[in-house]
């Protein structure tokens, strides 16, 4: 991207940024919450790594990224001190090397074989990585996670691995027509992490890492602490068919 490019779209994305946090304080005001519990994660897939360090610029700290491929690049190009890359796209095995090397946390813990894969390369980095499991609430076929049921035992045996720490619990809603749809998925996923932070206390289950460009207001009524938002912050991605959801 031009230089001249850029300046353009300087206004337009914190016109954008400036938006979404005027959204997130309306919604945790709405839900008696103070809106510093709120990490907003913009999330840049598809976006080339000029528009993070534009974001950057205006005060953006924390970037999500769904494909280990697409992401190294940016990751390698871009990491300053204070600046957090969150990894919230499923993770093949072969590439948990890559991302426990590389990525602050990860969203997208989803299986324990993907856990075990990330505690043996964080070891060797002699790094704790932070976690999140990821959750399939309304058990949609087309997403990763684990369910609800699943969930207690999977979060046992992860919570033995010395070299991840869990903060808490992702989930990615259905899309739906009306927002009160979702309303009760992303409750689901509060009531759960309640449950397991009875089951196990010694791990920190802060987190709720839910809602995107569509639900992240009703999301934040109901909890969340981290939103991942890309479209309300960078626009439309292009290419739709090239994203894997
Ligand atoms: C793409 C993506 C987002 C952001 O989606 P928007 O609708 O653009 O806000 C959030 N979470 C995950 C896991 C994603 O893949």
């Amino acid at each position: 991207m031009s230089e001249h490019v850029i300046d353009q779209y300087m206004d337009q994305l914190a016109a954008n940024i400036a938006a979404v946090r005027a959204n997130i304080e309306h919604a945790a005001e709405r839900a008696h919450r103070s809106p510093d519990e709120i990490t907003l994660i913009a999330v840049s897939k598809t976006k080339p790594v000029e528009m993070v360090q534009a974001a950057y610029q205006l005060g953006m700290t924390d970037f999500g990224e769904n494909r280990v491929q697409e992401a190294l690049p940016k990751l390698e190009a871009f990491h300053p001190q204070g600046l957090r890359w969150h990894m919230i796209g499923h993770v093949q095995t072969n590439k948990a090397n890559k991302v426990a090397v590389s990525f602050d946390s990860v969203h997208s813990v989803d299986s324990l074989h993907l856990a075990q894969a990330l505690e043996r390369h964080a070891a060797s980095q002699e790094r704790r990585l932070p976690v999140l499991l990821q959750i399939n609430v309304a058990e949609e076929a087309s997403k990763e996670g684990m369910t609800q049921q699943e969930a207690p035992e999977l979060a046992r045996q992860i919570a033995q691995l010395p070299h991840l720490a869990i903060q808490g619990l992702m989930t990615i809603a259905p899309i739906a027509h009306d927002l009160e749809e979702v309303r009760p998925v992303f409750r689901a996923l509060r009531e759960l992490r309640d449950q397991l932070r009875d089951m196990l206390p010694d791990c920190s289950w802060d987190q709720l890492s839910m809602g995107m460009t569509d639900d992240y207001t009703v999301a934040i009524e109901e909890g969340a602490t981290m939103v991942r938002i890309g479209r309300a912050i960078f626009g439309e991605r292009p290419q739709k068919e090239l994203e894997k959801k």
